[in-house]
């Protein structure tokens, strides 16, 4: 499979040109370890479709939207956090999004008396 763009890192990893292990995978959409991570568990799940950014999201990524989120909730389950977790959209420059590749931050997995 060619990426969607070469120049975009998580287009070259969709593409498995980068290696990376996923902790699911299918035609759709990814999941894998932040590699600089915020939280004891800091997912990442990334479409594997070039959308830069939440913001793009229109009519035509409602489902893609919604299997994001359920994708976010197994992965949640999988890694032993259901209990309580953080689902984080960083939207565009000032909203801290840095790589421009839509992806949802799943975070979670600090002891109970952390805030
Ligand atoms: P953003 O600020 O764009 O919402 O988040 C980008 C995230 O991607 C950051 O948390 C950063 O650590 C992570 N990241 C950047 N490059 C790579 C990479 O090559 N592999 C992985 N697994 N994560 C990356
Ligand atoms: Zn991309």
């Amino acid at each position: 499979m060619k990426p969607d763009r070469s120049d975009c890192i998580f287009c070259r990893i969709a593409a498995h040109e980068v290696p990376k292990t996923f902790r699911y995978e299918d035609d759709v959409l990814m999941v894998f370890d932040d590699i600089r991570p915020s939280a004891p568990v800091h997912l990442l799940i990334v479409p594997k479709r070039h959308i830069p950014s939440v913001v793009d999201f229109g009519t035509a990524e409602r489902a893609l939207a919604g299997e994001l989120i359920l994708a976010a909730n197994l992965a949640a389950a999988d890694a032993g956090i259901k209990d309580g977790y953080k689902l984080v959209f960083n939207a565009g420059r000032k909203g801290g999004q840095i790589i421009d590749h839509v992806h949802l931050h799943l975070l979670g997995g600090w002891s109970q008396d952390q805030e």
